[in-house]
């Protein structure tokens, strides 16, 4: 489990809190940094899913 050098904050804290420790956690941490990839990679993809192993 990924925990970000910076301010020490783990990649389940973040998911229990909400916040992220500082703005080295989206590059520290690889689960943070997917997850955000999903979540603002499903919002580009307007009205059509990705699929799980999708080509593009
Ligand atoms: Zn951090």
């Amino acid at each position: 489990m990924s925990k970000c050098p910076y301010c020490n904050t783990s990649y389940n804290e973040i998911l229990q809190t909400g916040f992220v420790g500082c703005q080295h956690c989206y590059q520290e941490i690889e689960e943070l940094k997917e997850t955000l990839k999903k979540m603002y990679g499903d919002k580009k993809h307007k009205g059509k899913r990705v699929k799980a192993n999708g080509n593009i």
